[in-house]
């Protein structure tokens, strides 16, 4: 199992590409156009001279990682070799039921496809493919060359020998596989989702301000940044959809999302990559001062 396939080139695609390639398996990476691709491809290179500056790596693994990675704009010709599938494109459902019709027709049988989403059901994308037995989930954390934790979500139909394999490559990517069943948000988001909206509902009620609510946050619970902050760096559209995704699927309310974060999000203030959250990042200089505290 050496060929990986990503699909996707953003925020969660390029970090997955650049982590794999690292551990020396030869990917394609694809998206819908060569200018997503350049710019994946920008963003990794970017995060391997940061790590040549921490010390962590030397040029050499530079070269050898960028190397292992070649970009595709077509998803037949992008997974025909792939043993793994990783799609991590955008958290849609139709979207991801139709890559996954998609990728049942155009990989070989005994290819494993794999889904980065945050919470849309594995059983569900499973279920429009002729091999429900060989879908899995594999949620990576944002940024993923950092974090070490891999979420590995079991569908109803997902064999055994699927886990076991998905959860050897995570080790093999010095990673820690958390196995867990398929249920809204799954873990990470189930917990965390809803102290991100309580964090909103509090600024909404005027408890206090949104530096506040983070100070608080990250003092008093030693939290690395507040919920706020975290919001703003995950993308308040993700959360929204998040939280939607988990309201439906458990119908009760406590999920509802707040209505500043609708509001917010109707308005087009996404966070760090729409330049305005909960804060302001429309000096570049900010924005790069965000995320270099995940870099
Ligand atoms: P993003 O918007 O940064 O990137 C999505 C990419 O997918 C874009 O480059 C887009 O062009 C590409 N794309 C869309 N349709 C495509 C298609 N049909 N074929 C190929 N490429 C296509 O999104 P992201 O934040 O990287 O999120 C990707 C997935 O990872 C989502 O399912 C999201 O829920 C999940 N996720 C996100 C985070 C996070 O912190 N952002 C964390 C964990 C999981």
């Amino acid at each position: 199992m050496k060929n990986i396939s990503v699909i996707g080139a953003g925020t969660m695609g390029n970090g997955i590409a650049h982590t794999f390639a690292q551990f020396d398996y030869k990917v394609q990476l694809i998206d819908l156009s060569e200018n997503s691709l350049k710019k994946g491809i920008g963003t990794i290179t970017k995060n391997l001279d940061r790590m040549i500056a921490k010390g962590r790596i030397t040029e050499e693994d530079k070269l050898r990682t960028l190397n292992n990675i070649t970009t595709c704009t077509s998803l037949q010709k992008g997974v025909e070799y792939a043993g793994l599938v990783v799609e991590a494109a955008t958290e849609n459902l139709e979207l991801k039921l139709n890559i996954f019709r998609d990728l049942d027709k155009f990989c070989p049988d005994n290819t494993i496809l794999a889904t980065n989403t945050s919470s849309i059901s594995i059983t569900e994308i499973a279920a429009v493919t002729s091999r429900p037995e060989m879908v899995i989930g594999m949620h990576f954390m944002n940024p993923v060359p950092i974090m070490k934790l891999v979420e590995i979500i079991k569908g109803y139909n997902t064999s055994q020998e699927t886990y076991e394999i998905v959860k050897v490559i995570s080790e093999k990517l010095n990673k820690t596989p958390v196995k867990v069943n398929d249920y809204p948000g799954f873990v990470a988001n189930r917990i965390l989702m809803p102290m991100i909206n309580e964090a909103i509902e509090t600024l909404y009620n005027g408890v206090a301000g949104v530096q506040e609510i983070d100070t608080v946050m990250k003092l008093g619970m030693a939290h690395p940044m507040g919920p706020l902050q975290l919001a703003d760096f995950i993308g308040l559209d993700i959360c929204f959809s998040i939280l939607n995704v988990m309201y439906d699927g458990f119908k009760n309310p406590k999920y509802a999302p707040c209505p500043l974060l609708v509001n917010m999000v109707t308005a087009g203030k996404l966070g760090v990559k729409s330049g305005e959250g909960f804060y302001d990042y429309s000096e570049k200089r900010r924005a790069e001062n965000v995320s270099k505290q995940f870099i």
